[in-house]
């Protein structure tokens, strides 16, 4: 018989059905087991009688450990009046047991799982990340996420977007982090960089006539460990030929609006239009670029309390930022968001002889104080681009070697174009509650960047980083 998800089962009663699943939770009373059996779908409490399931197979069942994974072919009953559980999806029915098949036993497991698991310590729930996945509140965040990327995926789709792949192995895109790097085999001495972002291959994509693209992109960035990021993230990343700012932020708008409504329509977006804030006021007046505009933000920072999560969406534009600003380790001038960025048509003339009054076509998307998104107007003029690259202080053979091939598209007839990307982890774990994107994130790396369930980043064997064309330099003492 094939296998019926529980949540399916109010709709058989009085049939026979065949189920699969964990073993939630068992116990005995009065000679008869109850085991309550898990799927993704829910819980159904099962009656096992030895009367009917006979003495072998009630025996074997009685010394089955929580988690044990099992088959169990039976009938749905209606509850009598007085078991009835309202609270859960299945509470008037439960399953009489007329067979159970064993087809994997469960050890003892390190730790509960029946409950939320936030307070478990994250060492160890990383290390059996398996199981802490088997948990309501993190399976359920995994299948919001699900949802969200359906339809944000679909939305697009239906507005004319394309999804497109953009390649893992490249030579990078400066984003302000440190690149992965892989090591080539075929090409002894050369490497890959991995994608900090999909930036250059999407505007790319625009010159290649493409129009709207969309994607959802795996991010890598080798920084040292910060709290609350990741080396390897999920990016939401968009880019459009012929619009301009109003229109990228409309469109970004909207979209926001209607996921909420049809995927969290418990929470409450507090202000709609989204509010827009220059970057300069946002500074004077909240000291932040990441303003925080929840009404209950500013009453909890006035009692200096912790904000208690009330299902507010305060979404907030920052704009107006300027183009560069000066790094103090660096020693010169950085690029605010990317040097791809267009500053404003009215600032060009301040580019060569006030950098830092320029102003960037670009826009932060800001909610509950955290930064969600961010995107820009790109420049398509190759001059211009030479241009901000040597206010960056990159040398005219250092432009040719790292964005030669970019300058050069722009001379094939470059489309103006815009985008921005969603930092996707970051804003499922808003709405879903969460006050970390590991919780959102299948199988996170720990804060400093190991993943304690496999075990990496290990050695590899000797042969392999040979074949790789790298040698490990020994530490020295101290080092
Ligand atoms: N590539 C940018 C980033 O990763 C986003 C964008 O400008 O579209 O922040």
């Amino acid at each position: 018989m094939e296998s019926l998800s529980i949540s399916k089962t109010i709709n058989f009663v009085e049939q026979k059905v065949t189920l699969h699943g964990f073993v939630h939770n068992i116990r005995e009373m009065g000679g008869i087991i109850f085991l309550d059996l898990r799927d993704r779908s829910g819980i159904i409490q099962t009656i096992i009688d030895p009367k009917i399931i006979g003495e072998k197979n009630f025996e074997e069942t009685k010394r089955l450990k929580r988690e044990s994974v099992i088959e169990i072919e039976g009938e749905i009953k209606k509850r009598p009046e007085k078991n009835k559980n309202l609270k859960i999806l299945t509470g008037e029915i439960e399953l009489q047991a007329k067979k159970i098949k064993i087809l994997n036993l469960s050890d003892d497991l390190p730790f509960e799982i029946r409950k939320d698991t936030r307070g478990v310590d994250e060492e160890l729930r990383l290390k059996y990340r398996y199981l802490d996945l088997r948990s309501e509140r993190m399976k359920n965040n995994l299948i919001k996420r699900h949802e969200l990327i359906l339809w944000l995926r679909n939305y697009l789709a239906k507005k004319g977007f394309i999804e497109i792949e953009t390649p893992l192995l490249g030579k990078g895109t400066p984003e302000g982090s440190r690149e992965f790097i892989v090591p080539s085999r075929l090409w002894p001495g050369k490497f890959y960089t991995l994608p900090q972002s999909p930036q250059q291959y999407k505007q790319l994509l625009m010159i290649a006539g493409l129009e709207k693209y969309f994607q959802f992109a795996r991010c890598l960035r080798d920084e040292d460990g910060r709290a609350d990021r990741q080396p390897e993230f999920t990016q939401l990343d968009i880019e459009m030929s012929f619009v301009n700012q109003e229109e990228i932020m409309s469109l970004t708008e909207e979209m926001m609006i209607e996921v909420v409504g049809k995927i969290f329509p418990e929470k409450k977006i507090t202000q709609i239009p989204f509010p827009r804030i220059n970057y300069e006021e946002s500074l004077r007046l909240y000291q932040s670029d990441k303003p925080d505009l929840r009404p209950c933000s500013r009453a909890s920072s006035l009692q200096g309390k912790k904000i208690k999560e009330n299902g507010e969406l305060s979404f907030v534009w920052v704009v107006n930022q300027p183009l560069f600003e000066y790094s103090e380790t660096e020693k010169k001038l950085v690029s605010v968001h990317h040097p791809f960025t267009a500053p404003q048509e009215d600032d060009l003339n301040k580019l060569e002889k006030e950098p830092l009054k320029a102003s960037a076509q670009m826009y932060d998307l800001v909610l509950n104080g955290e930064e969600i998104a961010g995107g820009s107007i790109r420049i398509h003029n190759p001059k211009l681009q030479q241009l901000i690259f040597k206010i960056l202080g990159l040398k005219e053979s250092e432009i040719k070697e790292k964005f030669g091939h970019l300058i050069e598209a722009f001379k094939f007839g470059a489309p103006p174009h815009g985008g921005i990307a969603f930092g996707f982890d970051r804003l499922v774990s808003i709405l879903c509650n969460e006050e970390t994107i590991r919780e959102v994130i299948t199988f996170p790396k720990t804060g400093d960047s190991r993943d304690p369930l496999a075990g990496s980043p290990s050695e590899l064997p000797k042969t392999q980083i040979a074949e790789a064309n790298i040698e490990i330099k020994k530490k020295k003492k101290g080092e």
